[in-house]
């Protein structure tokens, strides 16, 4: 499918919303990770979209960043122990990591859309 026009609105916006990134109203997710085959409103051949393990390097880093932030001041605050530690810091990793992971799948798909990014050949 050609590209007809794109949306106005910011990639991150559409990609935050979970929306089609080339009419920004269909939605991009049949499920909570799963990609449609195509838009429901403009008919968007969604076969393009695979975003790999890009929304996990994204994820990493921030969560990884933020949990060892909040743990260090935890720590030099409060001097808990290893299990409160372990009892604050694994369930906030997993559930920071799962509420990031459909926002971030949706950015990135609406940015590898928008710059036309598809994987590389040697002709
Ligand atoms: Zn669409």
């Amino acid at each position: 499918m050609t590209k007809l026009s794109q949306s106005e609105l910011s990639p991150w916006i559409i990609g935050l919303r979970g929306k089609c990134p080339h009419c920004a109203r269909g939605n991009l997710f049949g499920g909570f990770l799963s990609v449609n085959s195509s838009c429901g409103v403009c008919g968007l051949d969604f076969s393009f979209a695979d975003s790999a393990d890009g929304p996990a390097i994204f994820i990493i880093f921030i969560v990884g960043a933020i949990v060892v932030a909040l743990a260090l001041w935890v720590d030099v605050m409060f001097k808990p122990s290893m299990l409160v530690h372990l009892a604050l810091w694994i369930p906030t990793t997993i559930i920071l990591a799962v509420l990031l992971m459909r926002p971030f799948k949706g950015i990135i798909i609406t940015m590898q859309y928008r710059l036309s990014a598809r994987e590389g050949k040697s002709e």
